[in-house]
């Protein structure tokens, strides 16, 4: 168990996991959005991992993928993911490693600019019903280290998602369907049930 976050290794594991799920995300997304998720956040890891230098100290390789994100994911999801992991980055600074606690710190940044910039709150289904749990759980086991923290995560993650099914959308595209987006995955909740895979995957490694 590695006592710092090698956060480049996260994003491009991210990355990895969003391109082979991409298909069954935009699947998610053709039941209650438009059929873009998987696509759109392919797009914006591709090029966020080609923005991430492999000299740069944690803080600024999220910051880096952050902004590629903003700039080439399409949809409601790029300007809340690349913001989520600008603010993350900022929020690590210009510090040369990130252990469990600084990163339980950026992830609580992160979750603070989605909820700034989306407004929604858990139980409205999206992301924010992954995303609040299991930053909440990482800091809760942050003590016991990166990789436990990040188990911890991803459990909170795919309980929350999971909970998104018999919920109506309040936030984004799906709450256009009023009561037929019940009985769906958020698209956005299951794709953070990736990035939180992601994490726990490179604090393995
Ligand atoms: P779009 O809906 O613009 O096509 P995407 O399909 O890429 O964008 O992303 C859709 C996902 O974005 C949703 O499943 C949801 O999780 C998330 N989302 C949409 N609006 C919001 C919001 N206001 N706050 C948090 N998450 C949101
Ligand atoms: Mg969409
Ligand atoms: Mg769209």
């Amino acid at each position: 168990m590695g006592a710092v976050m090698d956060t480049r290794r996260w994003i491009e594991r991210f990355a990895e996991l969003v391109a082979a799920d991409a298909d069954r995300l935009t699947g998610l997304d053709a039941a209650i959005g438009d059929a873009d998720h998987g696509a759109n956040l392919n797009r914006g890891l591709r090029a966020a991992v080609e923005a991430v230098g492999p000299d740069l100290p944690p803080g600024k390789v999220l910051m880096a993928a952050g902004r590629a994100l903003v700039s080439k994911t399409g949809g409601a999801s790029g300007p809340l993911y690349g913001g989520a992991l600008r603010r993350a980055g900022k929020a690590l600074g210009d510090a040369a490693d990130a252990d469990a606690a600084a990163l339980a710190g950026a992830l609580r940044a992160a979750l603070d600019a989605v909820q700034e910039l989306g407004k929604a709150v858990e139980g409205d289904k999206t992301m924010v019903d992954a995303l609040a749990p299991a930053v909440a759980a990482y800091a809760a086991a942050a003590g016991d280290g990166p990789a436990i923290a990040a188990q911890a995560a991803l459990d909170a993650a795919e309980k929350g998602a999971e909970a998104t099914v018999p919920l109506q959308a309040r936030k984004g595209r799906a709450s256009y369907l009023g009561p037929r987006s019940v009985g769906h995955l958020d698209p956005g909740a299951a794709s953070t049930v990736l990035l939180f895979r992601a994490l726990a995957d490179a604090a393995g490694e």
